[in-house]
């Protein structure tokens, strides 16, 4: 495999896949040119709201929807192309699967449950290995000590640790999860979330996960690709997904952002907003003198020192109308000119309502994107 190691291990070409007959009525258009990779060894994220098309992108990937058009690769090798429809089907793609229901049999004990894929596969395996196999899949979840247990006696964690120890017990190329997490209580979901990517990076397993929840991508994902509607929105490492939202979607969607109208000036590096004028940062595609919406998270803008002279560009007086001190941070709306600027605050500074601030908005955070409602007007 040496050679292989810069190749992807996944690629996702121009994939396409609609719902229902297109000669009678209009067809669900369920993901529509769909492009991405995933090196080996990397933990990729599908995320994006319910019914923006993650689950059926992860099928066509695992085999089990037939996708209208593209082609997809995985090891080097075309599992589907428009040329030849399915190439190699799902029980042959080395794939390890985990789903939101569990779908571990209650009939059977642990053990049993994992060794499943084993017994029941194409290849025999000796009973021997079989036994050697599933107990270290087992040590991995840490769920050794239960193996004779019947699963509805296992809490919705282990259960789910069982489910991930048989999806890995064939040593699988690729590993898909489809919400696997979501049936869990939210601190066993955090638990969770660390140990599965813990895992797959020690085992080097690629990953594709699917998530409706931008916490969770962040924490385990290498790389987030966000959809809507059947469409990437935008790729990229939490860090740049996060700090760096291209559209106003994205920056609704992973989490608070200030979203503020403006009119670009004629070299586009200055806003005319509401709050006065502002210097954005200038790395974007707009036109000059277009319509747009600067964009600004609330723990962007900085608060600095009252003692301190002001002499950063962008610097904004405010009066606080209301303050939630929340320990990690305070939240601030801040009104300006009648309008409010969402802020949060370093805990230790000594705030409260009705008294006026001056806060800076650094122009690199000032990022520019498209206004949806601007272009929808011409
Ligand atoms: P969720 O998080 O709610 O599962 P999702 O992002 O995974 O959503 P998909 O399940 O991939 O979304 O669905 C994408 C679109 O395709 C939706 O509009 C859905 O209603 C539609 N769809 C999915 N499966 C079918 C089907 N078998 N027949 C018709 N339409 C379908």
């Amino acid at each position: 495999s040496g050679d292989n190691d810069e190749r992807a291990l996944l690629v996702v070409r121009d994939l396409r896949k609609y719902f229902g007959d297109p000669d009678r009525g209009s067809p669900v258009i369920a993901i529509d040119s769909v492009n991405f990779e995933v090196k080996r060894g990397d933990f990729l994220t599908l995320l994006g709201p319910s019914g923006c098309g993650k689950s059926t992108t992860l099928q066509c990937i695992a085999g089990l929807q037939h996708p209208s058009s593209g082609q997809i690769d995985m090891d080097g090798e075309i599992v589907f192309s428009d040329q030849q429809g399915i190439t190699v089907p799902a029980n042959k793609r080395k794939l390890g699967m985990v789903f939101q229901s569990y779908a571990i049999w209650p009939h059977m004990t642990v053990f049993d449950n994992v060794a499943f894929p084993l017994v029941h596969g194409s290849a025999r395996v000796p009973s021997a290995e079989v036994k050697r196999r599933v107990m270290e899949a087992l040590e991995l979840v840490e769920l050794d000590h239960l193996a004779l247990r019947y699963s509805p006696h296992l809490s919705g964690g282990q259960q789910q640790r069982v489910a991930l120890a048989r999806a890995l017990v064939h040593q699988p190329k690729l590993l898909l999860l489809d919400e696997p997490l979501s049936n869990l209580d939210v601190q066993l979901r955090d638990t969770m979330r660390v140990e599965i990517r813990q895992l797959v990076k020690q085992l080097g397993i690629t990953t594709v996960f699917v998530t409706h929840d931008q916490a969770e991508a962040m924490s385990m994902s290498d790389e987030i690709v966000l959809m809507q509607s059947g469409r990437i929105m935008q790729k990229g490492t939490p860090r740049q997904i996060f700090l760096c939202p291209k559209s106003r979607f994205a920056a609704d969607f992973m989490g608070r952002s200030n979203l503020i109208p403006a009119a670009l000036n004629h070299d586009g590096t200055i806003a005319d907003t509401p709050f006065g004028q502002l210097r954005c940062n200038p790395d974007h595609k707009l036109a000059p003198n277009s319509r747009a919406l600067l964009v600004i998270r609330p723990q962007a803008i900085v608060v600095p020192d009252p003692e301190v002279d002001a002499v950063s560009p962008n610097t904004l007086l405010g009066e606080i109308r209301t303050l939630s001190f929340l320990g990690e941070t305070v939240e601030i709306d801040l009104g300006i000119n009648g309008h409010c600027l969402k802020v949060m605050a370093d805990p230790y500074l000594s705030l409260s309502a009705g008294q006026v601030i001056r806060v800076v908005l650094p122009p690199e955070r000032c990022l520019v994107v498209p206004d949806p409602d601007a272009s929808d007007r011409t």
